[in-house]
């Protein structure tokens, strides 16, 4: 079980009944093949409690997993392709429906996190340091991406530039559902739509280069809202 527990770094949950686990099923925003689905079931069927849970994070959990059964679970989630474990940053990122898909919407919220996760890969940052931060997208102000309780969320909205509308972001920091903690994210900026993967890199990097803050939290507590707010006058115009 010793390895069984390394493979499934990320993956693996420690509950309170000792010798049990959760495991976590990472999807990418909800998306899942439905033969996927179909062997996947197989497999829950005889683990864990038998049962999957969604999660607010789009992906899938199993709980009840004994530690004795998990190498075998591991591997058949290996087999379908939805093991390994991926920087926790990127697993829980969540996107709505956005406007390729809901009449409500503004901008393409789910091509949005596409191209955060894909420039915050490629860019050197150090995702794994980064925690469990996280980042919510919805296509309109209606919250179904969930950003009003994000760290960093951005809600699609529409700015007449000239004789035309153009898709922009609003950017929210500050979100946290917590026991005794929680509270919305507040709004600070509008960024033009194309530029957000490249603020957020820019903005992240500049949190990981403080090394004045344990945490996020303590960033945005300190100088990381007033950094935001400079940061997006330069991604803010169209040119
Ligand atoms: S947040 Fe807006 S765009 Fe996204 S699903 Fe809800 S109504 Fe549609």
């Amino acid at each position: 079980a010793g390895r069984s527990l390394q493979q499934g770094n990320g993956m693996l949950v420690a509950q309170k009944q000792r010798g049990y686990y959760m495991v976590q099923i990472p999807l990418t925003l909800g998306d899942i093949k439905a033969e996927v689905f179909h062997s996947l079931a197989d497999i829950v069927e005889t683990h864990g409690e038998g049962l999957l849970h969604t999660t607010q994070q789009q992906n899938l959990a199993l709980s009840w997993a004994a530690e004795s059964e998990l190498p075998e679970l591991l591997q058949g989630l290996d087999t379908l392709g939805l093991g390994g474990s991926r920087p926790a940053v990127l697993r829980d990122m969540v996107a709505c429906a956005g406007a390729s898909t809901c009449r409500l919407g503004i901008c393409l919220s789910r091509g949005l996190a596409e191209a955060l996760a894909g420039e915050l890969s490629q860019d050197g940052l150090d995702l794994d340091s980064l925690g469990e931060l996280k980042i919510y997208i919805s296509g309109c102000p209606n919250a179904c991406g969930r950003h009003p309780v994000a760290q960093i969320g951005f809600y699609g909205v529409a700015r007449r530039v000239g004789s035309r509308l153009v898709p922009y972001y609003m950017l929210l920091l500050g979100g946290m559902v917590e026991e005794g903690k929680t509270r919305l994210a507040q709004p600070v900026s509008t960024i033009l739509a194309r530029n957000v993967p490249s603020f957020l890199v820019e903005y992240l990097r500049s949190f990981q280069n403080s090394d004045k803050y344990p945490d996020f939290e303590a960033f945005l507590d300190g100088k990381g809202r007033k950094i935001a707010e400079d940061l997006a006058l330069s991604y803010m115009e169209v040119l």
